[in-house]
């Protein structure tokens, strides 16, 4: 079963070492543990449900709790604390179109305010539950998980758009193909939610972010059902496509998604190199990326991250000899760790990973074969488990991104950082901060940052820690001119900061879009924009 108040399956733990317990410790201090509330304690602040009966839509407390929050640090501290702002008045369980049109027709009767729930995953706030006179409706589209055509001579899949990853690659895979679309919330994370999020997956530099898989697809809207044709490409006008991607629930609930998949690789290898510092590693993956060539993933630690991922591992004889042959090699306390894979026809991969490699010799990287490769592989959907240890052990863990052009980058990862680690210093609080380049393109890459800070007692004063943790790197972000976000979204989390980077005359025309679709204000209000009810 699901975790209700963390992430996750409740069998699956990740296990921090006695090693991380310490590093942890030495860098932020000995974690304090906050009191969580009991399932039966959460289930008496829900309030009686607004809405009247209707077949496809359940009511009973529980379900309205677990459909609550998304995983965002506000959501868990609210869900954790017992202040989550306010619960669904029922959840909804379409299977198909003609039911999710019966549902919006049910919600515009009932004056309901709807949110779309794909796999719950959003990281800031896309599903926060407004405080409103009207009922709030969710509606949870997981049952609609079919694959309803295959069109094999044009590598289009046709999903019905609540598929989770698990189920949408099992179905491709049986076939040959895949999607290659995989977020680290691959588990429970849904093709609907990738494209009203604007997803990344690990692979994108093979196989693109959501947007270029994206083919076409089918929106219900409170107005009616927009077809989005799948055409190669179009030079029709705008392309409306573009419009469902990131809309955030609010255009309507896309019910059917056109993908394009790839036969399955035959060959997937992942290697791993250390460089001396981070002015090298930049240097090596901006070749890398600005090379052409086809290879499967690149991943840049920066030193931080790279001392916490061999922290975080399992103390053993091989790492320590591994990182005294990397020093003996120049690569010491600022080695940076990169990943680079090859997937693919078993050519293309091997020729891939031979002229990557000379790249990366050329900047002074050190091989270091394909053992790290493979465990990052073999764990990389368990990492996200260690949150829910480290709240156990009282720390909170959030993490956030941008992207900036190969100009800004080091001074941009230098800004977010700093802005970070300074912002809960008048509490005399520490913040461990360390970052990766995960998503790369000639122009830029996206920087992806994590932090770790201590959980005060008080729920009221986590939200106020991460409060400052939150504005401070948002500030840093805008001011650096990078987008608030490359790949969650915005939600709630970074609807302050979309105007800096749309201007005035965006925010309307992202407005009236919503708006000619939408012109009671049902589809998810107050994300992406504020609505003023
Ligand atoms: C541990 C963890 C790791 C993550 N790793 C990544 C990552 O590697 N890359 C990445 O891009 N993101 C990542 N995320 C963020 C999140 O998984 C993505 O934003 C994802 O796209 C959300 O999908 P979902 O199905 O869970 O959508 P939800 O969280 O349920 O919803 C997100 C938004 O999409 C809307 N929505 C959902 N389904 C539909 C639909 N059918 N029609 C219309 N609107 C809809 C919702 O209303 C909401 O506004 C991660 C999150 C977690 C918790």
């Amino acid at each position: 079963m699901r975790r209700w108040n963390g992430w996750g399956e409740e069998t699956v733990n990740y296990g921090v070492t006695e090693g991380a317990r310490v590093f942890l410790a030495e860098r932020i201090g000995p974690g304090h543990v906050p009191q969580d509330v009991s399932p039966e304690d959460m289930r008496a602040l829900v309030p009686p449900s607004c809405l009247k009966e209707h077949p496809l839509i359940r009511t009973d407390i529980w379900e309205r709790v677990l459909h609550s929050t998304g995983q965002s640090q506000a959501d868990w501290i609210n869900i954790r604390g017992g202040r989550v702002p306010a619960f669904p008045d029922g959840v909804a369980y379409p299977r198909n179109g003609g039911e999710v049109r019966e549902i919006l027709t049910f919600a515009r009767q009932a004056g309901a305010v709807v949110i779309p729930y794909g796999g719950g995953t959003s990281v800031v706030g896309h599903l926060t539950v407004p405080l409103l006179e009207r009922p709030v409706l969710t509606v949870d589209v997981s049952g609609m998980n079919a694959l309803l055509d295959l069109d094999e001579r044009s590598r289009l899949a046709t999903f019905q758009a609540g598929v989770r990853g698990p189920d949408l690659e099992a179905a491709l895979s049986k076939r040959g193909y895949t999607l290659g679309h995989y977020p680290q919330s691959f588990e429970y994370s849904t093709l609907g939610g990738w494209v009203a999020a604007r997803s990344a997956g690990q692979y994108s530099f093979h196989y693109g972010k959501i947007e270029r898989l994206l083919a076409g697809g089918v929106l219900e809207t409170p107005r009616g059902t927009l077809i989005l044709p799948a055409v190669p490409a179009s030079a029709a006008g705008p392309d409306l496509r573009e419009m469902a991607l990131g809309s955030e629930g609010r255009l309507g609930i896309m019910t059917e998604a056109v993908v394009r998949v790839s036969p399955l690789p035959e060959k997937e290898v992942i290697k791993a190199a250390f460089f001396p510092d981070a002015n090298m590693a930049y240097a090596a993956v901006r070749e890398l990326a600005q090379s052409g060539l086809p290879l499967g993933m690149l991943r840049l630690s920066l030193p931080e991250e790279t001392e916490t991922t061999l922290r975080l591992s399992d103390p053993s004889r091989a790492l320590a000899a591994l990182e005294k042959w990397l020093k003996w090699r120049g690569a010491g306390e600022d080695k940076c760790l990169l990943l680079y894979g090859g997937i693919g026809r078993e050519r293309t991969v091997n020729f891939a990973l031979n002229e990557a490699w000379s790249i990366i010799k050329k900047h002074h990287g050190q091989g270091v074969g394909t053992a790290i490769g493979k465990a990052w592989r073999n764990n990389r959907f368990r990492l996200p488990y260690i949150r829910n240890d480290l709240w156990e052990m009282g720390y909170a863990a959030d993490t956030l991104e941008t992207a900036v052009n190969w100009l800004k980058v080091p001074a941009t990862v230098e800004k977010i950082q700093a802005s970070l680690r300074e912002a809960l210093r008048q509490e005399n609080e520490k913040v461990h901060v360390f970052t990766h380049l995960s998503h790369f393109y000639a122009q830029g890459a996206s920087i992806y940052t994590s932090y770790v800070f201590r959980l005060a007692l008080l729920p009221e004063e986590n939200i106020a820690r991460w409060l400052r943790l939150k504005r401070a790197a948002s500030e840093a972000i805008v001011q650096a001119g990078g987008t608030i976000s490359h790949q969650h979204g915005v939600g709630l989390d970074h609807l302050p900061y979309l105007s800096a980077e749309k201007g005035t005359r965006g925010m309307e025309m992202i407005r009236s879009v919503c708006r000619a679709v939408d012109p009671e204000v049902m589809m998810n209000p107050g994300k992406l924009f504020v609505d003023g009810l």
